[in-house]
């Protein structure tokens, strides 16, 4: 008796562990591509500023003529900004599209999963938020 008891509590913790962690994977799977293009767009701006520092130090040092200097500092700061507006419009749209995009793939796993709740009195169809049946009022079990 107390074995069966176990091993339905441990079967039970088991699927609540599991459901969750399942569920989860594909948000998280988006999650690292948009971190691993977050960094590098900030590995770029770092690189770009480092280069635009070392070009600052060698036209102090007279390694570049003011025309040169000039040239070359336009064409960085504009990389630069390019860079920038990328990462502004990935972090403005960072948080809303993961949010909406987290939403929309839980629904979809909820109309799956969840859409066919039939009612075991009478076998009607309801909607997997209706508590009890919209046809005989039976509350609704879903497991
Ligand atoms: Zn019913």
């Amino acid at each position: 008796m107390y074995y069966l008891i176990c091993a339905l509590l441990s079967g039970g913790v088991l699927t609540a562990i599991c459901v969750p962690l399942f569920r989860r994977d594909n948000s998280l799977e988006s999650a690292i591509i948009e971190e691993t293009e977050w960094d590098l767009l900030l590995r770029k701006k770092e690189i770009l500023l480092g280069n635009i520092q070392d070009l600052d130090f060698e036209f102090k040092c007279g390694k570049l003529s003011d025309a040169d200097y000039k040239q070359v500092r336009a064409e960085m700061t504009s990389d630069v900004a390019v860079v920038l507006e990328h990462i502004d419009k990935l972090e403005k749209s960072l948080d809303l599209d993961t949010l909406i995009r987290r939403e929309t793939d839980a629904r979809k796993g909820d109309t799956k999963s969840k859409n066919q709740t039939f009612c075991g009195s009478c076998g009607a169809k309801n909607p997997p938020s209706n508590k009890f049946c919209s046809e005989c009022g039976t509350q609704l079990n879903r497991s």
